[in-house]
């Protein structure tokens, strides 16, 4: 059973600075480092690495950006059968971090937003049993066609509402939505997370899991009045950023490979925490022989 990640993939410039500019202002960084991004590719690794047999189906430029981002995924053994290359620029993303750990981050997502995974061919190679993964960087017409032709499939369908560019709406028609406490409530107007999954249930997901950082996640099936709570893991946090991504790409890679919901969620919250241990996006999240020790 196949996990198909459908998403973005990017390269991420990350200053380091002290403070943040102004408006017109010119500060100088610290530090400056190019990695792979794109929550595309952070959950597709996650995946892989979780023991599922992973596709990432994702768009990028015809640039030197390109050429980079097919280098980086082909090393953590990501293969490039189903990237397209559309004639935009590779997306980019910069990302400034202040001496707090605070992040402001600016996108440029041509690629994503023009991407379409059906008229490449994702519906003729999708099996019945397959699982389709998407986030928010894609189109919103295009995550309503994946999650239709996801369904016609029969595939399962795990959908990350994350980011909520588009004025915070996202249809939510899928077995599986995951948010987090923020997104929840701008989702559904509930800022309690377990109102704001039953809210979520309401609305058409199937399950609905809300990411509560520090605090672990809420799970709600569909059909249970009460959620299971999921302890995070006690960790010295260096960098939380990605770790919403291996939770997300964990659990689809766990359920694909049969477990329940809330088994999928805790081993999911494990490999997160491993991931806000470590600095960066792309790979922070446990190696495979990492996560070989969480099941343990
Ligand atoms: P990101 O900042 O990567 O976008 P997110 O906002 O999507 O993340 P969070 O709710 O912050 O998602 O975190 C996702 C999961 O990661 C949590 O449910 C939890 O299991 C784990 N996690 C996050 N922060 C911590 C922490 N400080 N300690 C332990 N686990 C954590």
């Amino acid at each position: 059973m196949a996990v198909h990640v459908v998403g973005n993939v990017a390269l991420d410039t990350t200053f380091r600075l002290a403070r943040f500019p102004e408006p017109g202002e010119t500060v100088n960084a610290a530090s400056a480092s190019v990695a792979l991004g794109g929550k595309g590719a952070n959950q597709a690794l996650a995946a892989l690495r979780a023991g599922a047999q992973t596709w990432l189906w994702a768009a990028l430029g015809q640039d030197s950006e390109a050429e980079a981002i097919r280098r980086g995924l082909a090393r953590e053994g990501l293969g490039d059968r189903f990237l397209t290359a559309l004639p935009l620029p590779s997306d980019r993303s910069s990302i400034l971090i202040d001496a707090s750990g605070e992040n402001q981050i600016v996108s440029a997502v041509a690629c994503a937003r023009a991407y379409d995974p059906l008229s490449v061919g994702w519906a003729n190679i999708a099996q019945a049993g397959d699982s389709l993964v998407l986030q928010g960087n894609l189109g919103m017409d295009v995550t309503r066609v994946m999650l239709d032709a996801a369904r016609s499939a029969s595939c399962r369908t795990v959908l990350n509402a994350s980011p909520l560019a588009d004025g915070c709406s996202m249809p939510l028609g899928a077995d599986v939505v995951i948010v987090n406490r923020g997104e929840a409530a701008m989702l559904t107007g509930e800022r309690d997370p377990t109102e704001a999954a039953r809210a979520l249930i309401a609305h058409g997901a199937g399950s609905a899991v809300v990411t509560l950082g520090g605090a672990g996640a809420l799970v709600l099936s569909g059909g249970d009045s009460s959620p299971m709570r999921i302890p995070a893991r006690s960790v010295r946090a260096v960098d939380t950023s990605g770790a919403g991504d291996v939770f997300c790409g964990t659990l689809a890679a766990r359920l694909s490979l049969g477990d329940a919901l809330g088994r999928a969620a805790q081993i999911s919250g494990a490999a997160a925490a491993l991931a806000v241990t470590r600095a960066g996006t792309f790979g922070c999240g446990p190696s495979a022989a990492e996560f070989q020790a969480i099941l343990e």
